[in-house]
């Protein structure tokens, strides 16, 4: 077994741990993901939209030379393409008998490009069905989420990212799903369309507190808002909890109206109006250590030259950065 197996015991011992960027977006600008946008109205809320990991089993070279990229970028953790990949969500997109297969190609191609040299993460998302139907779909979010577990932990992925959940009641199903095995867990919620509380009326304070009660071993905000607009849901989490604190910000530029890109007109063709400069990410890594945050990554629109900014942000102390 590696030394470093467990990413908690690596953010104990080096203070602050790099992952990697958002792929489903980036395979997606690539061509080798379907956005869903040319069937049906895309970032309702609603669950609609694909954006699903088939890519893992149809076209594996396109996703093994992004893990590549980052891993080359400086990610310390690459996380398996495993989001929306549980049964009822991929078979919407017509997946569905494939799930085994695309979770299992998905963890074994991370590895593959990992080696020594990386953590490999399963990522585990929000269902969707929290937003179609309420919480009545508690038992069946239950039963999906256990399985998408059971295949990352066969699979043999060295921790889990629980990420992207807008409902506080469906993470926690999750990290409970996540218990049963012995793998670490870092739990990140969503906000949108509001920051200072989840789609299930939960302050970020409260999302930190119920997240580590119930065992989440880190926790924090992916998606959604770039850097600097997540920072006041870091803060508030950072002061209410003494876990680690994770964030992967988007590189979309939002608006006070409008804080989450996934509600702005240009989602999802024409993200590239709205893309932030990589001196944004630059600048937000110096800043990650003073801001208490310990697992650093992206999100949507993060690629591998958004990573090379983390690394070279993290590098460089505070005060010789532009402000
Ligand atoms: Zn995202």
């Amino acid at each position: 077994m590696r030394q470093t197996d467990n990413i908690l015991d690596r953010i104990a011992k080096q203070e602050i741990v790099l992952g990697d960027g958002g792929y489903l977006l980036e395979l997606e600008r690539r061509g080798w993901v379907d956005s869903g946008s040319g069937r049906e109205k895309v970032g309702t809320g609603k669950g609609s939209g694909q954006f699903t990991p088939e890519v893992a089993i149809e076209h594996p070279d396109a996703l093994r030379e992004l893990h590549r990229e980052f891993l080359n970028a400086g990610s310390e953790v690459l996380q398996a393409l495993t989001f929306f990949g549980t049964r009822e969500k991929l078979s919407r997109a017509g997946y569905g008998g494939q799930t085994e297969a695309i979770n299992t190609a998905a963890v074994r191609i991370a590895r593959e490009v990992a080696g020594n040299s990386a953590l490999v993460a399963g990522s585990v998302s929000r269902t969707q069905l929290f937003e179609r139907e309420g919480p009545s779909a508690a038992g069946h979010v239950r039963d999906l989420i256990t399985e998408q577990i059971r295949l990352l932990a066969d699979a043999e992925v060295d921790f889990l990212i629980l990420e992207t959940f807008f409902h506080l009641e469906e993470m926690l199903i999750a990290i409970e799903c996540a218990r049963v095995t012995s793998l670490p867990i870092v739990a990140t919620m969503t906000f949108r369309p509001k920051l200072n509380e989840c789609s299930d009326g939960h302050s970020p304070a409260d999302c930190a507190r119920a997240m580590v009660g119930a065992g989440a071993g880190a926790v924090g905000a992916n998606c959604e808002q770039e850097p600097e607009r997540m920072l006041a849901i870091i803060r508030a989490m950072r002061r209410t909890v003494s876990v680690p604190i994770a964030a992967q910000p988007a590189a979309f530029r939002t608006s006070d109206a409008t804080p989450c890109f996934t509600r702005l007109p240009q989602f999802p063709d024409e993200m590239e109006g709205i893309q932030l400069p990589r001196s944004a990410f630059e600048r937000f890594a110096a800043r990650a250590k003073s801001e208490g945050i310990q697992f650093l990554g992206g999100c949507c629109g993060c690629n591998a030259p958004y990573i090379h900014a983390f690394s070279r942000g993290l590098a460089a102390p505070l005060e010789s950065q532009a402000q």
